[in-house]
């Protein structure tokens, strides 16, 4: 078990005075298509990496998908694959996902429950939604370790969180605090991860820790945050230095967003692949690792071979 908890001990809110200048500029990042590959090819809009923004907080990876009619799509099949350097987190709206790993776990992922994998130094694991799901619809994300934690042991949490009611919101808090309610699932830098459903119309203004950046993923409607409007499937960044955000549903029916925040992560990292290290010789060994070593474990019950991975780029991977 990892259990350290970098953030919740450590003041880091500015209450020296120093706290960054406000910035109310929200920035709309528009998702990209990808298709997963593999024998069931989803297809999923991914906000995070990109272009102009990399991290959000310790968020280096945002990919949304659904609702997708899983008659039509054959749901998700995710053979054995490993990671490194990270952690998984698994939020659903709809439909339901079995995960084995590597460390043993088997769990199911549902609706409004938090699945955190952590991979460490090394895990494999499988994602394949359940015969009884007909809906497909949900976020897989991802979390970059700092430095000091990313060859930590492999960890598995759940969590789900009791909704907190207020003005119009419905907030579920898997990650960090927020309105009135901590997950206690431990992280490893100062995070937040939330969904909020918004009826239709409303608004709510939220306390935020000015030392955090925000990330607001719409799944569904329009929403206005601090004065932006973002559309379906888009991401609004919103700098540090903020002590609050308001967020508008704009429609009349029912909005649903994720948030998600974290203190600006220091270090670079180089992404490739499912793997999250600082050099390229870091993703090359895991990578030879994974075609022809134990450094992952095994996933027990999956019924399929593994996926290879990729060949590596003839040119060395680069941080940013
Ligand atoms: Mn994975």
């Amino acid at each position: 078990m990892s259990g350290v908890d970098t953030g919740r001990d450590t003041p880091h809110t500015g209450g020296d005075g120093q706290a960054p200048e406000p910035d109310a500029g929200v920035d709309v990042l528009t998702a990209r298509d990808v298709p997963l590959g593999g024998p069931r090819a989803m297809t999923v809009r991914r906000t995070l990496p990109q272009r102009a923004r990399t991290l959000i907080g310790a968020w280096c990876f945002i990919d949304h998908y659904g609702p997708d009619d899983v008659a039509e799509t054959g749901g998700m099949d995710v053979a054995p694959h490993p990671h490194i350097g990270l952690q998984t987190v698994s939020w659903l709206f709809s439909g339901e996902i079995e995960h084995r790993d590597s460390l043993g776990s088997h769990a199911f992922v549902r609706p409004g429950e938090l699945n955190l994998m952590t991979g460490g130094h090394g895990i494999s694991h499988t994602e394949v939604s359940t015969p009884g799901t007909t809906v497909l619809h949900g976020v897989q994300l991802w979390v970059a370790l700092p430095g000091e934690h990313r060859d930590t042991g492999r960890d598995f949490r759940h969590h789900a969180p009791n909704p907190v009611h207020r003005d119009g919101a419905v907030i579920r808090v898997f990650l960090g605090s927020l309105a009135g309610d901590t997950s206690p699932v431990p992280t490893f830098t100062p995070l937040l991860g939330a969904e909020i459903v918004l009826e239709p119309h409303a608004t709510t203004t939220l306390d935020t820790d000015p030392a955090f950046e925000h990330g607001l993923l719409v799944d569904r409607g329009s929403v206005r945050m601090a004065g932006t409007l973002l559309r379906g499937a888009e991401l609004g960044y919103l700098g540090p230095g903020n002590d609050k955000v308001t967020l508008t549903n704009e429609t009349d029916a029912p909005a649903r967003v994720v948030l998600v925040g974290g203190t600006p992560f220091e270090e670079q990292i180089v992404m490739w692949w499912n793997f999250v290290g600082r050099t390229h010789e870091d993703i090359s060994q895991a990578r030879e690792d994974w075609e022809h070593g134990t450094r992952f474990g095994v996933v027990e019950g999956y019924d399929g071979d593994r996926i290879p991975a990729p060949q590596l780029p003839t040119t060395r991977l680069r941080p940013r």
